[in-house]
Formats: structure tokens, C-alpha cells, sequence
């Protein structure tokens, strides 16, 4: 499948070409992904989000953490419980 962008065919050309264009355009920020595409690495402007899946990711992941610690106060609070007045 064809690709509109360049194509480096490893991510240390991509990372090349990037320093390269990043340094003759200061305002430029540049991000190098992996295309599943053309299976190569283009670049991409850091201002585009759409190779930005991460964010619903990263959600997910502070919600589990979330969850994590719930379930660890919930279960020092049985142990609390539990132990006192036993003795
Ligand atoms: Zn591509």
C-alpha cells in the first residue's frame, strides 16, 4: 500500500531526516512513527493527533490504577477491621 509521506526504511533515518528538518525549521516539531502503511517510519507534525491513540491508553491505565488503589484501602480497611479489638 502506498504512502503519501516520505518513507525512511529504519528509525534511525527517520530520526535523521527529522534532526535535519527540525533544525532548518525551528517552529517545527516533529514526531517519527512507525507506518503501518507503507511499513516504513515517516514523520509527522506534532500538532496532528490523529497518531495519537495513546491518549485513551493512557486513560484506561489511570483508571485501573485507580482501581488498583481502591481495592488496596478496601482491603486494609477488612484487615483494620479484622485485628481490632480482638485483644
Ligand atoms: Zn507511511
Amino acid at each position: 500500500m502506498a504512502c503519501q509521506k516520505i518513507t525512511y526504511p529504519d528509525k534511525k533515518a527517520a530520526i535523521t531526516a527529522r534532526n535535519k528538518r527540525q533544525a532548518e525549521d525551528r517552529g517545527l516539531e516533529l514526531r517519527v512513527y512507525p507506518c503501518p502503511r507503507c511499513r516504513g517510519w515517516n514523520l509527522a507534525k506534532r500538532e496532528v493527533n490523529h497518531w495519537k491513540p495513546t491518549r485513551a491508553a493512557q486513560h484506561a491505565r489511570h483508571e485501573s490504577h485507580r482501581h488498583e488503589r481502591r481495592n488496596e484501602r478496601h482491603r486494609m480497611r477488612a484487615a483494620l477491621r479484622k485485628g481490632g479489638g480482638d485483644e
